[in-house]
């Protein structure tokens, strides 16, 4: 594991920046209006199940650095190891009701992850895995994503952007956040057809006084979604649930996820129509 961004910085453990930590409000992150007393769960039970269902045993990891193997579908039901669910971060309506438009949309794209080689493919073709509503659905899915990320951000002590909030509640972008869609060789070679969740990645300013950029990703195989939020914003932005056809940006490993930083991908681009860059 390198321990150096590539342009030389150190990469600082959780110690480093402990000072910098929210503690957990108890309120739930979404809504902040009643007390969190439920956890969203990592890796959805469908997923999990339908991942199984071929006997072979699946291999996921928490981003804790936590690589696990379940077998036989008991493994998920008693949720043996106790990793399967965030902490309490949300309250029952906001992981549940309000944030079903949300779920349903994700369980349609992950069954098509699932059963489509995409890893060789230049993008998404959204308007194949949600038909002729795409546009309310991809949205929908990005917001299952800003959900999960949102938990993981609490987990880790980051405080929730606004925009986040914003965008969960129904606004159809984020000025200071970018999310697109990835596939990372190293999460291929290690997960292959499981689930992972990226390490939280975090950059402080140089004295150390205060957050400045996140970055978090999640997979299903190595078809992932990454969320960087910068604490100036963008100026320019390409979000993946804008366009009918995103490209799928390839890294080679986590550290290029961190640094945003992609590799050529395997395809002629210049034959190909898809729309959507990584963000510069
Ligand atoms: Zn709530």
């Amino acid at each position: 594991m390198q321990d150096r961004m590539s342009d030389g910085r150190p990469i600082r453990g959780p110690k480093d920046l402990a000072h910098l930590r929210v503690a957990p409000s108890g309120m739930c992150w979404w809504c902040q209006a009643r007390p969190a007393t439920t956890g969203e769960h990592k890796f959805k039970r469908a997923d999990l199940t339908r991942l199984m269902a071929d006997g072979e045993p699946l291999l996921w990891g928490d981003g804790d650095g936590n690589t696990r193997e379940i077998r036989g579908r008991s493994g998920v039901t008693r949720d043996r190891y106790g990793v399967v669910k965030f902490p309490k971060s949300l309250c029952e309506p906001c992981n549940n009701k309000r944030s079903k438009p949300f779920d349903n949309a994700y369980d349609i794209y992950s069954e098509y992850v699932d059963r489509t080689w995409l890893r060789i493919m230049p993008g998404i073709d959204f308007q194949q895995v949600f038909g002729a509503d795409w546009e309310a659905r991809t949205l929908n899915l990005a917001r299952y994503y800003g959900k999960h990320f949102g938990c993981r951000m609490v987990r880790a002590g980051f405080p929730i952007p606004d925009s986040l909030r914003e965008f969960l509640d129904g606004a159809t972008d984020m000025p200071d956040a970018h999310m697109g869609l990835i596939t990372t060789d190293s999460i291929h070679a290690r997960y292959k057809g499981g689930l992972s969740i990226s390490p939280d990645f975090v950059e402080a300013d140089r004295n150390l006084t205060r957050l400045k950029r996140y970055v978090l990703a999640a997979y299903i195989g190595s078809i992932g979604v990454r969320y960087e939020w910068r604490e100036e914003g963008f100026t320019e932005r390409s979000q993946f649930f804008h366009y009918p056809r995103p490209v799928i940006n390839c890294f080679k490993d986590e550290i290029a996820v961190c640094e945003g930083r992609t590799r050529r991908p395997g395809w002629f681009a210049s034959l190909l129509q898809w729309a959507n860059r990584p963000s510069s």
